[in-house]
């Protein structure tokens, strides 16, 4: 991580404003290590581009958050006191700048396929990115989350899970050419890139299961995007069974989830 959190890059140009978020949970270096080789690496012809580095506290270390999950405190009327309440208020005032944001993102899962978080309006660019999954309905189910906020203004966000955050050196060149994707795609540079256009699949969010009770279990561990048969019990909490219904998954399953916050996600494959 650089010495300033955010830092500005203005073009000749008139143009866009966008934002590279990463590191909006600190232990996942992918990103964070993308942005500072995008920051060293990149002049911007057209526009103006905030990369920022979202919770340097977290970042330092190496935590996911230090009190507050940040990626669930994007909201108007936020007037918490923890680092990051306040740190989403600062954000909240770059976002309010912009037209479109990036933010990089990778799961804790200990496997698991890169995937793209985004609504439909993104689709044209979400497809020309090397990920192998969109995943959509997010900023309906989780609204107070980076892309949430951009989506309730009436913008676009696209959040890419750059793989485990076990597989950094994997994963590092795919985020970095994402960062250059998604300037050129927007206008900010005029440097082309090279597209490989990877089949997509396509997931819809459509739930999140919250961890009531301290007796919260899965019944084994889950991957991301695992398949569920229908029917199927996947978790019980206290006296509440969670049962599967047609082509439904499971993305970030948490067993040690904080009790009250999300155990897991429920999608369904293969729709938009
Ligand atoms: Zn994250």
């Amino acid at each position: 991580m650089k010495n300033q959190s955010i830092i500005i890059k203005q073009g000749k140009n008139k143009g866009k404003t966008l934002a590279i978020f990463a590191g909006v949970h600190g232990n996942e270096v992918t990103g964070i290590r993308a942005l500072d080789r995008a920051i060293e690496s990149i002049n911007i012809d057209t526009g103006k581009v905030y990369f920022v580095y979202a919770n340097p506290k977290a970042i330092f270390k190496g935590a996911r958050f230090i009190e507050k999950n940040l990626n669930r405190l994007f909201f108007n009327g936020n007037n918490g006191n923890t680092e990051e309440d306040m740190r989403a208020r600062e954000l909240m005032k770059i976002l309010d700048e912009c037209d479109v944001l990036l933010d990089l993102h990778a799961t804790n899962s200990n496997d698991g396929e890169p995937f793209i978080i985004c609504e439909k309006t993104g689709f044209d660019f979400a497809q020309t990115l090397a990920f192998p999954i969109i995943s959509t309905g997010w900023a309906l189910i989780e609204q107070n989350s980076t892309d949430g906020y951009m989506y309730k203004n009436g913008k676009q966000a696209f959040c890419l899970e750059c793989g485990s955050i076990k597989a950094t050196d994997k994963y590092l060149p795919l985020a970095l050419q994402s960062i250059y994707q998604f300037l050129s795609y927007f206008g900010s540079i005029t440097t082309q890139t090279s597209v490989e256009l990877v089949p997509k699949r396509f997931v819809r969010a459509e739930k999140i299961i919250y961890k009531k009770t301290e007796r919260f279990k899965f019944i084994k561990e889950f991957h991301d995007f695992e398949l569920l048969e229908e029917g199927m019990v996947f978790a019980n909490d206290d006296n509440i069974s969670y049962s599967a219904e047609k082509d439904e998954c499971i993305i970030f399953a948490r067993p040690h989830a904080i009790l009250g916050t999300e155990a897991c996600i429920i999608a369904k494959m293969d729709i938009t």
